[in-house]
């Protein structure tokens, strides 16, 4: 829709990479060309990325798995990079060859039992992404295994909103709002009256849009990934979608989210998923070595604990959890 007036911004829903996108353009003439681009670029990272998508390049190489390497777009080369390099900084706790899993568990379509232990255990057994391989120069990549296959769901949803950024950041916005389903986030700049943006931070037990806490800033990023986005329950456990390669199972470590605050999205993305699948000792080690990324714990006792770059900066608005100092 076009702005009403100048505080106003011209916004855009859009349903794609399975979730519901809000972008909001502030202060600017042409926010309406932008916002059909921007619709334009998600459709072609979607048609770059989506496995599920039979032209994807993805696909291409999932097909192909113990075959043959597939060529692929530089883009595509890059991300790929990147997830593997997370992979590796993580120890697998993120692994991009995730997929025999998730097309085992089907978790949020229409997988609603526990699979068979030895079904488990073979598509753990084809999880591993030192199989992947990667040759820059001739810009191939190759599954060793057949049966693999790549999901960049814990990825690409990041990576599709630091594109959008770029763009704005390049037709010189200062002022938008960018959300992938409320849990992929950036905000550019600050709003159009000088003031910090206040985001609310996604309650885990609540339906979308009910937030447990603000967080103020301007020019940052924010993703949360959590144990309650889609799953279901068996026998009283409830069976999620962030799944940990090591066992085979979605994991079970008492953290209920992660929020990442800072870096790239794609950065922000990654880590919020890898950091659900280590726990929050581990995780919390983790990011405190890392420079200028933030991050919130919530636990399944609704305790909340932060990184020490965060401490002050998260107003609470809900009293059924504890900031833990
Ligand atoms: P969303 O924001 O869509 O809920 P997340 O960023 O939390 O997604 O990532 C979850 C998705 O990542 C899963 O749906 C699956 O596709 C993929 N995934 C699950 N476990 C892992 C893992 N250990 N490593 C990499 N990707 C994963």
């Amino acid at each position: 829709d076009p702005p009403t007036n100048e505080n106003e911004p011209a916004t855009k829903t859009l349903f794609k990479f399975d979730t519901v996108i809000n972008l909001k353009i502030y202060g600017d003439d042409e926010s309406a060309k932008h916002l059909k681009k921007i619709e334009q670029m998600l459709d072609d990272v979607d048609q770059q990325i989506n496995m599920s998508n039979k032209d994807s390049e993805i696909h291409a190489i999932n097909q192909a798995a113990g075959k043959q390497a597939v060529k692929v777009s530089r883009e595509t080369f890059d991300l790929m990079k990147v997830s593997v390099d997370y992979a590796k900084d993580t120890q697998g706790a993120f692994d991009p060859s995730i997929g025999p899993l998730v097309s085992l568990w089907k978790i949020g379509n229409g997988g609603e039992h526990v699979p068979d232990a030895k079904l488990i255990d073979q598509a753990k057994s084809l999880v591993n992404y030192q199989d992947i391989i990667m040759d820059e120069a001739n810009l191939t990549i190759k599954l060793a295994k057949e049966g693999m296959s790549l999901d960049l769901g814990g990825i690409g949803k990041g990576y599709a909103a630091d594109l959008v950024a770029d763009y704005l950041h390049k037709e010189q916005i200062e002022s938008a709002i960018i959300d992938l389903g409320g849990s992929s986030i950036i905000a550019i700049g600050r709003k159009p009256s000088g003031e910090q943006w206040r985001i609310g931070l996604q309650d885990p037990d609540r339906k979308r849009g009910e937030q447990l806490a603000i967080i103020q800033l301007d020019n940052e990023t924010i993703d949360s990934s959590g144990v309650y986005e889609r799953f279901f329950m068996e026998n009283g456990v409830r069976y999620h979608h962030i799944l940990d390669p090591k066992t085979g199972f979605p994991t079970q470590n008492g953290l209920k989210s992660v929020t990442i605050v800072g870096g790239t999205a794609t950065d922000a993305d990654v880590l919020s998923t890898a950091v659900v699948v280590m726990d929050l000792e581990e995780g919390m080690a983790y990011m405190n070595q890392k420079q200028n990324v933030e991050a919130m714990f919530i636990t399944e006792d609704n305790r909340i604990y932060l990184t020490s770059g965060l401490k002050g900066k998260i107003n609470l608005t809900n009293t059924r959890y504890t900031l833990v100092e």
